[in-house]
């Protein structure tokens, strides 16, 4: 099988080191097996999202010396892919519709007989529909306010019974996604999310093997159960460390001095970077 892979970003600010390292390791990953290897751009937050990071990231791929499979897929393009998965989870009765805005959610969260636990991606919130009466659901239903979707997540893991991945660096893995509870696949602003529409881009896209940095490990058991509820076949996973600086912060896009584009005006050249991030 042709080895696939892929590098990610969301252009919300400028490349720095980390995403270097992330990217070269995704293009060698797929060269050293004659294999494909994408660039998609992750901007389905239009809020945060600038055209003027799309072209930079491209430039500094280009730069780094990488060559991508054109054309790039762009996530905002492609709404309709992510519908079609809401469509068919929403078949399966797995998913409900959520009004609760941060604040009310919030409100209800801290009510003393509402103790959730804390999840990697916050309060562990489980059929927040619940917390809201029915004639109060149908009446923001029927007065068009806007709604997230989120996964009914027991029903959505008794659907597929235990899900497994392979980690090439931390092993065999039994994915839990429970602890993220009832996770929003489709935004109130954004029709879809961010798990959903990488789940579904990397399938239609053919990805089998996914290189990316391990703050995105924990966000694997969500995509595993959702690629065993869509019939998607399991990509082989590496969630590499991520680079620190000196100070042993990890890159962030706040470090402007690390930008590939100002290392770049600062005279380095492509090699200079591989051996910064130690490759
Ligand atoms: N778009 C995500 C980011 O910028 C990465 C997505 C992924 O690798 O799954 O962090």
């Amino acid at each position: 099988m042709t080895v696939a892979t892929r590098f990610a970003p969301s252009p919300t600010g400028l490349l720095h080191l980390g995403h270097a390292y992330s990217a070269l390791l995704a293009y060698e990953a797929a060269r050293s097996a004659g294999g494909r290897f994408i660039l998609r751009i992750e901007d389905i937050d239009t809020g945060r999202c600038r055209e003027e990071f799309v072209a930079a990231i491209e430039e500094d791929l280009g730069w780094l010396g990488l060559e991508w499979e054109r054309p790039v897929r762009r996530q905002s393009e492609h709404m309709a892919d992510y519908r079609a998965a809401l469509d068919r989870l929403e078949d399966m009765g797995l998913l409900y519709r959520c009004f609760l805005s941060r604040r009310e959610l919030d409100a209800a969260l801290s009510a003393p007989h509402y103790q959730p636990m804390q999840g990697p991606e916050g309060p562990v919130v489980v059929d927040t529909d619940r917390l809201m009466p029915a004639g109060e659901r149908a009446e923001r239903l029927a007065s068009g306010e806007p709604f997230a979707l989120r996964l009914r997540m027991a029903a959505a893991i008794e659907r597929v019974g235990p899900v497994v991945w392979t980690d090439d660096r931390h092993g065999e893995q039994v994915a839990t996604p429970e602890v993220f509870g009832d996770v929003v696949l489709a935004r109130k602003d954004t029709p879809t999310s961010y798990h959903l529409a990488v789940v579904v881009d990397d399938a239609l896209q053919g990805v089998n093997r996914i290189v990316r940095g391990e703050d995105l490990f924990q966000a694997t058991h969500v995509h595993r159960l959702l690629q065993a509820l869509l019939g998607f076949e399991s990509p082989i996973y590496s969630h590499h460390p991520l680079l620190t600086d000196a100070r042993g912060r990890r890159y962030a896009k706040r470090d402007r001095s690390l930008t590939l584009q100002e290392l770049r005006k600062a005279g380095r050249i492509s090699a200079d970077i591989r051996t910064m991030v130690g490759l």
